[in-house]
């Protein structure tokens, strides 16, 4: 597999074939030359080149065929890109990569849409596992369960012995067997913590098994953590799948202080072992004051290494629409009178953020609702006002209904905007519960990403893996031109139109501006001298396809600090 490049489209050229290099040249000897490509590098310009040299971790050059020929030497490996395009890696600056253990290696319920095709699966996974003491997974749709989450009955018939427990999709919601809620002594008595929800059977008043919010934590402790080499097996596996995808760089946007997941990273970046650079938020308890600032500082000065750093605090501000809990400014259709959830006393988070920002936390705020980001925004300027302006780079992520009046405080406030296009269309949750919940006008009107461009707002895209499978980015890219569901035609499935961006604004939202937007514009986000060698090199011309093929495209190569860290198996397969 070492070479395996070379059978693509690699001509090494040694010294002998160049006549004439001289000691100078040799000195500027590259480790990689990649020549006549379509680079496009995502400078300040969008300038567009053939060649760049690689020397350790960064570029050394980036311009011309002629230029480049400068830097090879003996040992420069030379890779004749053949006019194909190179981008900057991706950045994906909200997703939950610590989840990728549940994800790999528990019961995966996602798609599966039937009550028997659910059990079926538990049944098939207890057989195989025959000493499981407890049974969790994760992937079941709220669309499915639409008025009510699904009812702990359906796992009874499976198991009453074994404690059982599965996170909805966005994990935002718990479904728990009797067994759990036994070990849990949750009954009808027992009192919804704040900001959560525990559903009761109409009739009977017993909680039927669906835990909403901060009441699935009642459960966490039934279930033992995980161990640091499991964070670590599911670390590995993300790696590999999102460097298939040309992801370079990756926000976790929710790590526990002093956890085994801090320390599956931690152990892995001092072992060598990762090969994408993290950026990642701590959580913040909206049950617990400014006391917990201090162990969050502790916690993040532990993890100030270069692939791994915890400078971000994240906050849930509301809940989700699939939920009533996200926070509205006008009450949902199906519920009269209930405008969801703020999951913050408004004292609190005052008291809070802004106690964050003076340790110069950056803050990551989830926000669906139009209620919650506007609070959130408030929040943002509350603490400025004691503060001080700073760089803050705050962030606020999921943006689903926006009013149209905040979109420029983003940039008075140098708030980034972390959308996840890959949500921008009429899929089942559009039709089944954000029409149904929300009404025609605001369902039509979500996700908004133009108008946060128009108005110079840092936007920088995401998937808020594993809610979004497969984290592809050329999936979102296709998806913010189009706003369609990929494969639909039929322009009345357009989700907005107005809100649509461009080719090159979905890539900076993916490259450049995740790099501001996690502090690393000097480092990575685009091809330019000095910058880490973060590159991808794709099958396909994004610019030249129609945008209903840019999910087709494949990356060949990925290229993280220097070093090629994916090498695409069927290309070597077909390629002689
Ligand atoms: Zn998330």
């Amino acid at each position: 597999m070492k070479n395996l490049l070379n059978n693509l489209f690699v001509i090494i050229f040694v010294a002998v074939l160049l006549p004439g290099c001289t000691n100078q040249q040799k000195l500027n000897s590259a480790d990689f030359v990649l020549m006549n490509g379509v680079i496009y590098t995502v400078d300040s310009v969008s300038s567009i080149k053939q060649a760049v040299a690689i020397t350790g971790r960064k570029f050394v050059f980036v311009g011309s065929n002629s230029e480049v020929k400068a830097f090879i030497g003996e040992q420069t490996k030379v890779i004749d890109l053949q006019e194909k395009l190179v981008l900057p890696g991706f950045i994906d600056s909200h997703c939950h990569v610590i989840s990728s253990y549940r994800y790999f290696f528990e019961v995966n319920l996602y798609g599966l849409k039937t009550t028997e095709e659910i059990q079926n699966k538990i049944r098939e996974y207890i057989a195989a596992n025959k000493d499981a003491k407890y049974v969790k997974g994760r992937g079941w749709s709220n669309t499915d369960f639409p008025k009510t989450g699904p009812d702990k009955k359906i796992l009874d018939e499976v198991s009453t012995e074994l404690p059982m427990s599965f996170s909805s999709e966005d994990g935002h919601s718990r479904w728990v067997n009797s067994k759990t809620l036994e070990i849990a002594n949750i009954t009808k008595k027992t009192i919804t913590p704040d900001g959560g929800i525990i559903e009761h059977d109409k009739k009977t008043g017993e909680p039927t098994g669906t835990l909403r919010e901060n009441a699935a934590d009642l459960v966490s402790k039934v279930f033992p953590d995980y161990s640091v080499d499991q964070l670590i097996t599911g670390i590995k596996a993300y790696q590999k799948m999102a460097l298939a995808f040309g992801i370079t760089t990756a926000h976790d946007a929710y790590l526990d202080s002093w956890s085994n997941e801090i320390t599956a990273f931690r152990k892995m970046e001092k072992e060598n072992m990762l090969s994408i650079r993290f950026r990642a938020s701590l959580y913040v308890d909206s049950e617990k004051e400014t006391e917990q600032i201090n162990l969050l500082v502790k916690e993040r000065n532990r993890n100030t290494g270069e692939l791994f750093k915890t400078n971000g605090a994240k906050i849930f501000i509301d809940g989700v629409v699939e939920g009533g809990t996200a926070y509205l400014k006008q009450p949902y259709k199906h519920l009269p009178g209930s405008y969801g959830k703020l999951l913050w006393k408004i004292d609190d988070l005052n008291k809070v953020c802004s106690e964050l920002d003076k340790n110069k936390f950056q803050i990551h705020v989830h926000s669906i609702g139009d209620a919650a980001t506007s609070v959130a925004l408030d929040v943002f300027a509350y603490a400025e006002k004691i503060n001080g302006k700073r760089e803050s780079r705050n962030m606020i992520t999921h943006l689903q209904l926006v009013s149209p009046d905040d979109i420029l405080r983003f940039k008075e406030l140098g708030v980034a905007a972390i959308p996840q296009p890959y949500w921008f269309q009429k899929d089942d949750y559009y039709y089944n519960i954000q029409v149904p919940y929300l009404g025609q006008q605001r369902a039509g009107e979500e996700y908004p990403m133009k108008s946060f461009f128009d108005a110079g707002v840092v936007v920088a895209s995401s998937s808020d893996y594993p809610v979004t499978i497969p984290c592809n980015p050329l999936r979102a890219i296709q998806i913010g031109i189009t706003r369609e569901k990929i494969g639909e035609t039929n322009p009345s499935e357009v989700l907005w139109g107005d809100e649509k961006v461009t080719l090159k604004q979905m890539i900076r939202s993916f490259t450049i501006n995740g790099a501001y937007a996690n502090f690393l514009e000097n480092s990575t986000g685009s091809i330019e001298k000095g910058k880490s060698a973060d590159i991808i090199i794709l099958n396909k011309n994004l610019f030249e396809v129609p945008p209903a093929e840019i999910s087709t495209a494949k990356v060949l190569t990925t290229f993280f600090r220097g070093k090629e860290v994916y090498v695409d198996s069927s290309m070597a397969v077909s390629s002689k």
